[in-house]
């Protein structure tokens, strides 16, 4: 009897390595999250060859998604910040902490801001275990 079973990586798990959400194997991001030179995002998944931006201004939906993280990075550095620094009422401090924040945090909401777009918000999207793997593209054509 053959072993039908197969293991894939959780929706959650794919998206925080920043993978396909087709083929949940294909980086979508060349370079690291922390590299100096600047994000870059593959057109096509490596693996599955899945058009990543579907049609043209597909990642302006990403622009609020960003949006969203920043403002919820900006709340809680504003909190944190009004704690640690003692209840500090110069504007100044806040500004400047926010200001620090989003520029160490730009590649991250950069990333993760397309990601949750295309998990989440993209609902002709999913999973598709067949493309899951090893196998290319071309192979799981010439198997059908
Ligand atoms: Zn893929």
């Amino acid at each position: 009897m053959e072993n039908t079973t197969t293991y894939t990586i959780s929706k959650f798990q794919a998206a925080r390595q920043c993978k396909c959400p087709r083929c949940r194997t294909g980086a979508m991001f060349a370079g690291s999250l922390l590299s100096l030179k600047g994000q870059k995002m593959a057109k096509y998944c490596p693996h599955c060859q899945l058009k990543f931006e579907m049609e043209p201004g597909f990642f302006y939906v990403s622009m609020f998604v960003s949006y969203a993280l920043n403002v919820a990075q900006f709340i809680s550095v504003c909190v944190a910040t009004y704690v640690l620094s003692g209840q500090s009422e110069s504007p100044w401090v806040y500004l400047i902490a926010c200001c620090l924040l989003a520029i160490l945090l730009a590649g991250f909401n950069f990333r993760y801001s397309r990601v949750i777009q295309l998990y989440w918000l993209t609902p002709n999207l999913s999973f598709n275990p067949k493309y899951y793997g090893r196998k290319k593209a071309e192979d799981i054509k010439l198997e059908a």
